[in-house]
């Protein structure tokens, strides 16, 4: 397997970063802390934090801090004064934040087919032309993994279609969706599906049948046209036209019947290419003049054919922070001046920071959802540990491989060796230098990323991209937190306010 190349070869935040906390400070209630921003940050298990300057911290850590003082109280209130701690509350704030861990996996992605209309720069499932067939899910097929879905402990479910594009096999994504309709009659599951599709092949009853049935539809929107069209090729013509055409006949659609435009509409996601640097405020202008009030910016990740064209498409770390910062900055300006957009991986930071909710981000949680929150179906049955980890076997490597549907029972599934592993590789009590971070309690590490940068799932958090852009992500944002502009906090605490579809 090929590393990703343009890897620096040391993250430098970590680098710089002092000592954080030993399992004996914790036990006694000393906060984690981080010590690169001009302030320091504490943190405990729980999430809770406070900022503070060096000489609060340095009479914290001296023992000199009382108890009583404007400091002690501020501690005291979020369990973080040392040998102050009420150990039971600060254990029913933790459970009640990991509170995911006590259900089986509830996303369950299929991948109906390969098969895509479109050859994207980037395309992370080795989609496949479209008079490839072979790549496509059968029925009996569909069957299995639906009748597979449902030994889920979890009592809830999201089906996720994703490809290739799905709709390119229709027959199977509605055979689907009816199918697991039925079973839920008796099963009594919170029953919820999504489709992530480039939207090209949907017409009238398509789109009316998903609607119909509440099927969640998502779209990629890269940017301005120039931009997206550049990462998007499409074979059926202008895929930029293409996409904002049916994206705004949907979005009319949902508005004729009366739904709450604000929950029903169709998502787009965003991928960073190198094209897109520099391009911060361009892209924020193209979601707002389009009525998109989430964008999500995610970076490049080493498989697929993005790990073909990394040298023509990719970035640095640094590069793609930079680009984050730039995009932040602007999302707030517009925020500040009436608009109403947010930044999705920051609003998933914000909300674990702010509020005693964890949005169960698969990614952004320890340990991850691997087998435990999640499980992705491959077109002929094969069952991974999540999307990433089959986007693996595409390129030739079966490690993240759990069983096929209809042949291994559920529990041979849930309990494989290779779900145990990535639990482990993924649990951030217990991986070097994440074990005695700050941010601890509001991150996430990847086995599968890692496993493609660096031929091991555990990694070095040193060399680890997902932590250097983690890390610079969550700066930022505690950054602002420690400035504490009424203003700005007042954006962010609407980023955080959940309201159920
Ligand atoms: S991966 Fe997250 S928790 Fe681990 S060291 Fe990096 S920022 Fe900290
Ligand atoms: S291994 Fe990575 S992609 Fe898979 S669930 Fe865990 S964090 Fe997500």
């Amino acid at each position: 397997m090929t590393a990703r190349p343009a890897k620096e070869p040391v993250n430098k935040a970590l680098k710089d970063k002092p000592a954080g906390i030993c399992d004996e400070c914790v036990a006694e209630g000393f906060p984690a802390f981080r010590d690169a921003l001009g302030f320091f940050v504490l943190t405990n298990i729980a999430g809770k934090w406070l900022t503070v300057s060096r000489k609060d911290f340095d009479a914290l850590k001296a023992g000199k801090a009382k108890a009583n003082s404007a400091l002690g109280k501020k501690l005291r209130e979020r369990g973080m004064f040392p040998g102050r701690v009420d150990r039971e509350a600060l254990v029913a704030a933790y459970r009640e934040k990991n509170r995911h861990l006590f259900a089986g996996p509830n996303l369950h992605i299929v991948i109906v087919t390969l098969r895509c209309n479109q050859q994207c720069a980037y395309c992370h499932a080795s989609r496949r032309r479209m008079d490839e067939r072979r790549y496509d899910m059968t029925l009996d097929t569909a069957r299995k993994v639906a009748d597979t879905i449902f030994e889920t402990t979890s009592p809830s479910i999201t089906i996720e279609f994703q490809g290739g594009e799905p709709v390119a096999n229709w027959p199977a994504l509605k055979f689907i969706v009816e199918y697991a309709q039925k079973k839920n009659a008796t099963a009594g599951k919170q029953l919820n599906f999504s489709l992530v599709t480039n939207l090209s092949l949907l017409d009238k009853a398509k789109t009316k049948f998903l609607l119909d049935n509440g099927v969640l539809l998502c779209t990629s929107l890269d940017g301005p046209a120039d931009l997206h069209r550049a990462n998007r090729t499409f074979s059926g013509g202008d895929s930029y036209d293409d996409t904002i055409r049916r994206m705004e006949r949907i979005n009319a659609e949902y508005k004729k019947r009366g739904y709450d435009t604000m929950l029903y509409h169709v998502d787009a996601l965003m991928t960073t290419t190198r094209a897109s640097l520099g391009r911060a405020r361009d892209i924020v202008d193209e979601y707002l003049s389009r009525g998109i009030k989430v964008l999500h910016l995610r970076p490049l990740n080493p498989m697929g054919f993005a790990q073909k064209t990394w040298q023509r498409i990719g970035y640095s770390d640094a590069e793609f922070l930079a680009f984050y910062r730039d995009t932040l900055d602007y999302v707030i300006e517009r925020n500040l001046k009436g608009d109403e957009i947010q930044e999705r991986m920051s609003a998933i930071f914000l909300t674990k920071i702010l509020t005693e909710r964890d949005p169960n981000f698969l990614d952004l949680r320890s340990p991850c959802g691997a087998g435990i929150g999640q499980l992705a179906y491959n077109h002929d049955g094969m069952i991974f540990t999540c999307d990433e980890g089959r986007m693996v076997h595409q390129m030739g490597d079966d490690i993240f491989a759990l069983g096929k549907a209809g042949e291994t029972p559920y529990r041979e599934i849930v309990s494989h060796e290779t779900v145990k592993a990535i639990g482990v590789a993924s649990c951030l009590d217990c991986l070097p230098r994440c074990a005695e971070c700050a941010y601890r309690p509001y991150c996430g590490a990847c086995p599968v990323v890692n496993y493609m940068e660096q031929g091991d799932i555990f990694g070095q958090r040193a060399r680890s991209s997902r932590c250097a852009i983690y890390i610079g992500v969550l700066d930022y944002l505690f950054r602002r937190l420690h400035k504490a502009d009424k203003d700005v906090l007042n954006i962010f605490s609407k980023w955080v306010t959940f309201r159920q579809r």
